[in-house]
């Protein structure tokens, strides 16, 4: 049998061959299943991933530590690029630097973050 059908997502007419299908492709399908599923299960999701991340913390960061040795060349042409094109980017860093120097010429340690210090946002 052939169903006319209407993608809840897209919202697109698609010719459905078995009368169970909902979605007309699998990005559809997959689309709704996160979303639907992320939004039930939301601080269910977000408390499995902290405690995996502290079972896992010292792997974690041995793991970052080495991407970040290897990659070097990657992430310094990734930040650059970015701090030319992401203006506020560019501004959040020479702000975070500026206020670093300021600190570190009375010989302090920063106790916050910048934006806090500062009492302001990029945006
Ligand atoms: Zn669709």
């Amino acid at each position: 049998m052939i169903y006319n059908k209407v993608c809840p997502i897209c919202h697109t007419e698609f010719i459905a061959t078995n009368i169970r299908k909902k979605y007309c492709c699998y990005k559809c399908a997959s689309k709704s299943y996160k979303t639907t599923y992320r939004k039930a299960h939301e601080l269910e999701i977000k408390k499995r991933k902290k405690d995996w991340y502290e079972k896992n913390k010292d792997e974690v960061i041995k793991k970052v530590i080495l991407y970040t040795h290897k990659n070097r060349h990657k992430i310094n042409k990734r930040m650059k690029d970015r701090f030319e094109f992401d203006a506020d980017f560019k501004l959040s860093t020479i702000l975070r630097h500026r206020v670093y120097v300021a600190i570190k010429m009375q010989y302090g340690i920063k106790a916050k973050k910048t934006m806090d210090l500062i009492g302001c946002t990029v945006e």
